[in-house]
């Protein structure tokens, strides 16, 4: 037990203990075996770490380098991922359970990519603007500057904890702020490691890193008089309550939340196509992603052709360990969440719906103390079921019967979420008719989880606010001033002031 890695906070450029002394087992999702025991802050670690950030900030350093300053620091950013890829690889399927394959083939060029890309972004970013000039006689000269928000308290889910960590601490670093993040206690280490890396390159105090238990950290910062905005990934439910906790000071608050992707097939649709497309947007990460197509909407005319389909598909899926590159479905993420999935599998079955393949556990060699589930394809699933309303976040697709499609969209739409949608079909006409129709942030067309760093990712509805990626990234991360100065020096020429100096000139 002693030999394990230890995981501390990291609190202005330093890994600091936690004010308790408390650490926690962290768990490999796929044998059940401790990997490493991560510090568990508390209060009066956010409050240190919230004091560490708030002293970078008014220092400057950070918020008032130049542009193409700060974009070479945002190079070095991606230049470290890289230099120290095999291990953040091998920390990420250790604590969530990721692939090798997605860890390799997208978690590190997306998260490379994503540091580029703000560092290219950055450049060019409007943080000043001019506006164009008034007619005479009164000329204002306006501009609209675009300022770090402050100090940013940033919280993210387990499901991709280094993607999350950069799809959060990149913009809010290329945006100038400084910060506290509080990764999942269940995926913390590639965060923490993470970070502990870019205080090579980034001043003290701009980055620290809390983790904890949600509910602690979490209200810390959510109610924390000195933060000034928090971006937060997770559960709708959560979501809630850190909405709530924000209102009491005001905060700046963006929310990446739940999600239920109907992908609608529309009759022409190449069913080939669709029984690959459709079970890599809901088996991708063992369906633990938010934006997973989940419910998958089929015309009665390919109903029962396209389930064969999917059930031979399906079958040829490898659930393994992880570090396996021929993988295709790794674990759940943790024992509580590998139950609840599966006793939504149940009740599935308990509301009528119709098991096509999979539908219990599955048992791995060599991973016996792990949380595998069978990819699972339920069919005859009607909208009102829990399956279909909820999100499972796991490897169970719902297939819902239609008719026409003015029905597909009803259904489609008739959810809490909004994240993501999609359109099976070869007619694209028909496919930008449907997208216009679908309520979600992200509609994909003959594919899924088609996420581009430089496109913007983000919820309607229940799904959250806010937009992630690209550009629109630092948007969220900046307060917006107007600035507009008078250049007439003539008391007797500023017109507007007549509607007090009613006898100015006389
Ligand atoms: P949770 O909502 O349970 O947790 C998310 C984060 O919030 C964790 O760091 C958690 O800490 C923390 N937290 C828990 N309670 C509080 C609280 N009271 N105040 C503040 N923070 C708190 O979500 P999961 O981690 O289970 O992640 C899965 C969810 O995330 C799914 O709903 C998924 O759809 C969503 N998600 C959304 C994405 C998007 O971009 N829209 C992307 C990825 C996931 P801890 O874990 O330590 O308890």
């Amino acid at each position: 037990m002693t030999d394990l890695p230890l995981y501390p906070l990291i609190i202005n450029g330093e890994r600091t203990e936690p004010a308790a002394g408390h650490y926690a087992d962290v768990i490999n999702p796929a044998t059940g075996d401790c990997i490493g025991r991560a510090a568990m802050g508390d209060a009066t670690d956010v409050d240190r770490a919230v004091a560490a950030a708030r002293g970078a900030f008014e220092q400057r350093q950070w918020r008032e380098m130049a542009p193409a300053e700060r974009s070479k620091v945002l190079y070095a950013c991606a230049h470290t991922v890289m230099q120290n890829a095999q291990e953040l690889i091998e920390l990420e399927i250790g604590c969530s359970g990721a692939t090798l394959n997605r860890a390799v083939n997208l978690d590190i060029p997306a998260v490379a990519d994503l540091w580029m890309n703000l560092a290219e972004a950055v450049k060019t970013y409007p943080f000043v603007t001019n506006q164009s000039p008034r007619p005479l006689p009164e000329q204002w000269h306006s501009q609209v500057w675009k300022e770090p928000v402050g100090v940013c308290g940033l919280i993210t889910a387990w499901n991709f904890p280094l993607l999350l960590f950069s799809w959060k601490v990149g913009p809010a670093l290329a945006a100038g702020n400084t910060m506290v993040l509080k990764p999942s206690e269940l995926t913390p280490t590639s965060s923490i490691r993470l970070a502990e890396l870019l205080q090579a390159v980034l001043p003290p105090g701009v980055l620290n890193v809390v983790n904890g238990d949600g509910a602690a950290v979490g209200d810390a910062m959510t109610l924390h008089p000195d933060i000034d905005k928090i971006s937060f990934t997770g559960s709708t439910r959560v979501g809630r309550i850190v909405q709530t906790n924000c209102a009491s000071t005001m905060k700046r608050c963006t929310l990446e939340l739940g999600g239920k992707g109907p992908g609608v097939v529309l009759p022409d649709a190449d069913l080939d196509m669709v029984a690959q497309g459709a079970l890599w947007a809901v088996y991708m990460n063992a369906g633990q992603a938010c934006e997973s197509g989940t419910r998958l909407l089929v015309h009665d005319s390919i109903y029962e052709p396209l389930l064969q389909k999917l059930a031979e598909r399906s079958g040829q899926v490898v659930v393994g360990n992880p570090a396996d590159p021929a993988t295709g479905v790794g674990p759940m993420a943790t024992e509580t969440h590998f139950k609840r999935v599966m006793g939504y599998i149940e009740s599935g079955i308990a509301d009528g719906a119709r098991v096509i393949c999979g539908g219990g556990p599955a048992s791995v060699p060599g991973c016996e103390g792990g949380f595998f589930i069978q990819p699972t394809v339920l069919a005859d699933v009607t909208n009102e079921m829990r399956v279909a309303r909820e999100e499972i976040f796991g490897p169970v697709l719902a297939v819902i019967r239609y008719s026409d499609i003015d029905e597909a969209i009803r259904i489609a739409n008739d959810s809490d979420y909004g994240l993501s949608a999609g359109i099976w079909t070869g007619d694209l006409v028909k496919a930008q008719q449907v997208a216009r129709e679908l309520r979600a942030g992200s509609v994909w067309v003959n594919d899924w989880h088609m996420m581009r760093t430089d496109a913007p990712f983000g919820g309607y509805k229940q799904s959250g606010y806010g937009r992630e990626l690209g550009a629109w990234s630092i948007d969220s991360y900046v307060e917006t001033k107007a600035v507009q100065m008078s250049f007439e020096r003539n008391p007797l020429r500023k017109n507007g002031q007549r509607i007090v100096h009613t006898r100015m000139g006389q």
